[in-house]
């Protein structure tokens, strides 16, 4: 490691707050599978999962498992920490955006419109939580 070293470092995450809305969520992620939710009404993908449809308050609303798959719609990247990290959004391929972690990258060549791929990250006593890195 040297001093300008910008790669991403494994950061320690937090567990997520897990209720009853978005368990089946959690529960696939601990399998390694990610979801979203989907209005059975209007046909809308939506992010982050919710009972009603955010587009037209439907409560006919499934999950579906995505593959994960999008570009970046805009990311911050945090220099001034001992192990800096991005954040920012990706749009996933099926429309919805999602605020996420990017990892396992180099810090100083993400770009906006860069296609990434879903991963599970671990946390602390909890279920995983989807993070990003290039495609
Ligand atoms: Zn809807």
């Amino acid at each position: 490691m040297t001093d300008t070293q910008t790669t991403t470092q494994a950061r320690r995450i937090p567990a997520p707050a897990v209720n009853n809305e978005s368990k089946p969520f959690w529960d696939a992620a601990k399998e390694g599978r990610f979801l979203i939710k989907r209005c059975g009404d209007c046909g809308k993908p939506h992010w982050y999962p919710r009972v009603i449809c955010p587009y037209c308050f439907s409560l006919n609303t499934k999950w579906e498992e995505s593959p994960g798959e999008g570009v970046i719609y805009t990311f911050s990247v945090m220099f001034h920490t001992h192990a800096p990290y991005a954040i920012g959004y990706v749009t996933l391929n099926e429309g919805p955006s999602m605020l996420t972690n990017f990892v396992d990258c180099d810090l100083a060549s993400l770009k906006i419109g860069q296609k990434v791929k879903l991963r599970f990250q671990p946390t602390e006593n909890g279920p995983p939580v989807p993070v990003f890195a290039p495609a």
